[in-house]
């Protein structure tokens, strides 16, 4: 070790008046002169997270008196940059720095990129890439795993991909970053196939760790890949991974979001590691997703007496409300929103949502409307959608306009506030105010979120959009929808027309219905699924009337269990019945 990093050693805690003596210190023993020391200075200065942004200040004042300032004193500024609240600044000293003598190396652009990361400059990191295959530098290493790593970042996967298959050498933060970015950037599929690759030592001499499987999990619980799950759990357990608080919560919570509630609280009962407060949370929103709000109140309460331990925060609220809600446990719900408050538990936008609700759903509208008039924050969107939605289940006209009318006052465009809305309408009868709605949905401009779903077939996952042809299989699922509908029809299932738009004809509302994702999951699930196991599908949205009706009559007919994970709950349909008992 060098002097002068002795000497910058020995100050663990400063401020501007020690880089004064530092630097006095440097001038008066001449060290200054060597570049060597001066660089070591200037990027002490610069990136040394105590001094902060004073510190960065100093070294671009120092940086600014230098005569000729070499590689590495560019260097320590654009590093600086890249680590302060403005990575952005690194770009300028970048550009300041191609056109003074000395040239960038292998270390600028490392450091650039860690700018482009942080500011997730994509255009940015795609010509610095640029830069470093021109300057011979595209096999380095630490470039390529920062490249990949602001590839990941910016969401710009395929290269990532293409980053790590170049790679020569590749290090277990490069496989992490690429696993995790994946998983992060809706690709869960890639990064499970990435994961399995590493495990069963295909071009890797590297086990995964904490940090891969963690990224595994969150893919597995993406796509609700129940037996992707398993094998990632036995590895963490062969492995003993297990320890870690952190794996287990995600264990938890992968088991949770695949439907296997009884198996999460499982790892929760056995865990060998301190219980923390995401532990808790975790398995209580398990319960809650699941329907059971007895069981997740239970552990409420469990945690409560606990109270010496660990104290409910907002989020462990938020679950046992969402039990509540999903339970439909209306006055449990209200003494648990009433505690919050003595208990000093800050209540947020979700907790009123949830409040709102869980009131409305049960036709308590007035009570809702006080909530939202009463609530110390500015309400938002979704607040009024869910009295809207909820006016809508109960048919009160006064109330769905009033939300409406909020609606339109903050500006919404989703498609759905419009179609409620009308729907009310439609069942008062009210024609030309369906009209009036219709009309202000083309001239706002008003936008749909595609509908799709997963689901898990052999080890492998389907993904269906709304209407797909593109599975190679697609004329015996259509076959199958036929069949189903045919059958249904049968016991007297008329397609649920409340649930499309009204200014389609009949014929194509009937045919907009059928080809929802989640049947042509259902359809193929029944198709190429042994007759015995339960169908699991995953859906963005959340599903909607008629599909619900279908699926309850499909497990009947059929004689299947079938698992939709929507966008906020599980139902499981079986026998002709679905656990949410129609309340979602
Ligand atoms: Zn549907
Ligand atoms: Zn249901």
């Amino acid at each position: 070790m060098g002097y002068v990093e002795s000497i910058l050693r020995k100050y663990t805690s400063f401020g501007l008046e020690h880089l004064h003596q530092i630097h006095s210190h440097l001038l008066v023993t001449g060290l200054f002169q060597f570049h060597h020391s001066r660089s070591k200075f200037l990027d002490f200065c610069a990136t040394s997270s105590a001094a902060a942004a004073a510190g960065l200040a100093y070294a671009i004042a120092v940086f600014r008196f230098l005569q000729s300032p070499r590689t590495n004193d560019w260097n320590a500024i654009i590093r600086g940059h890249a680590k302060s609240d403005h990575p952005i600044n690194a770009f300028h000293w970048y550009l300041a720095m191609s056109r003074a003598p000395c040239k960038p190396d292998a270390l600028t652009c490392s450091f650039f990129l860690q700018a482009c990361a942080r500011a997730l400059a994509r255009i940015e990191s795609l010509q610095m890439h640029a830069e470093v295959l021109k300057s011979g530098c595209g096999a380095d290493v630490l470039l390529q795993t920062t490249l990949l790593d602001v590839y990941a970042k910016c969401g710009d996967l395929d290269y990532a991909c293409q980053v790590f298959d170049e790679m020569s050498v590749r290090d277990i933060a490069s496989w992490n970053a690429l696993i995790a970015g994946l998983a992060q950037g809706n690709r869960p599929y890639e990064a499970l196939k990435l994961f399995n690759r590493m495990t069963e030592g295909r071009g890797s001499e590297f086990m995964p760790n904490e940090v891969t499987v963690l990224g595994a999990l969150s893919a597995c619980s993406q796509l609700g890949a129940i037996k992707e799950g398993e094998k990632v759990y036995d590895y963490i357990r062969k492995r003993k991974l297990d320890k870690n608080v952190i794996v287990c919560n995600a264990v938890i919570d992968m088991y949770s979001k695949c439907g296997l509630v009884k198996k999460a609280f499982g790892v929760f009962e056995a865990m060998r590691c301190l219980r923390s407060l995401v532990t808790w949370n975790t398995m209580i929103m398990g319960f809650a997703m699941d329907g059971d709000g007895h069981k997740a109140l239970q552990l409420f309460n469990r945690m409560v007496e606990n109270r010496h331990r660990l104290a409910p925060d907002g989020v462990t609220y938020l679950a046992a409300l969402c039990a509540c809600n999903h339970g439909g446990m209306v006055d449990e719900g209200t003494r648990l929103f009433e505690l919050m408050g003595r208990h000093g538990v800050r209540k947020n936008m979700k907790h009123y949502g949830c409040m709102v609700d869980l009131l409305g759903r049960a036709g308590r509208l007035g009570e809702a409307y006080d909530i939202i008039h009463s609530m110390p924050i500015f309400p938002d969107a979704v607040l009024w959608q869910t009295l809207l939605g909820a006016s809508t289940i109960h048919g009160n006209l006064e109330m769905a306009e009033n939300a409406s009318r909020k609606l339109v006052e903050i500006g919404s465009t989703a498609c759905g506030d419009f179609v409620l809305l009308s729907n009310v309408y439609a069942a008062h009868e009210r024609w030309s105010d369906v009209r009036r709605v219709r009309d202000a949905m083309k001239t706002r401009d008003v936008k749909k979120v595609p509908g799709f779903s997963y689901i898990e077939m052999n080890g492998a996952i389907v993904q269906f959009y709304n209407g797909d042809k593109s599975h190679p299989k697609w004329k015996d699922i259509h076959a199958k929808l036929e069949e189903i509908r045919f059958k249904i029809r049968e016991l007297g299932y008329e397609p649920g027309t409340n649930y499309v738009l009204h200014d389609i004809g009949e014929e194509e509302k009937d045919n907009a219905l059928s080809y929802h994702s989640e049947k042509l999951a259902v359809a193929f699930g029944l198709i190429g699924m042994d007759d015995a196991s339960t169908i699991n599908i995953n859906k963005n949205l959340r599903i909607c009337g008629d599909c619900h009706v279908v699926i309850k009559l499909v497990s009947k007919l059929y004689d299947r269990e079938i698992v939709v994970r929507d966008r906020t709950r599980f139902h499981r349909f079986k026998d002709g019945v679905c656990s949410c008992r129609d309340y979602w």
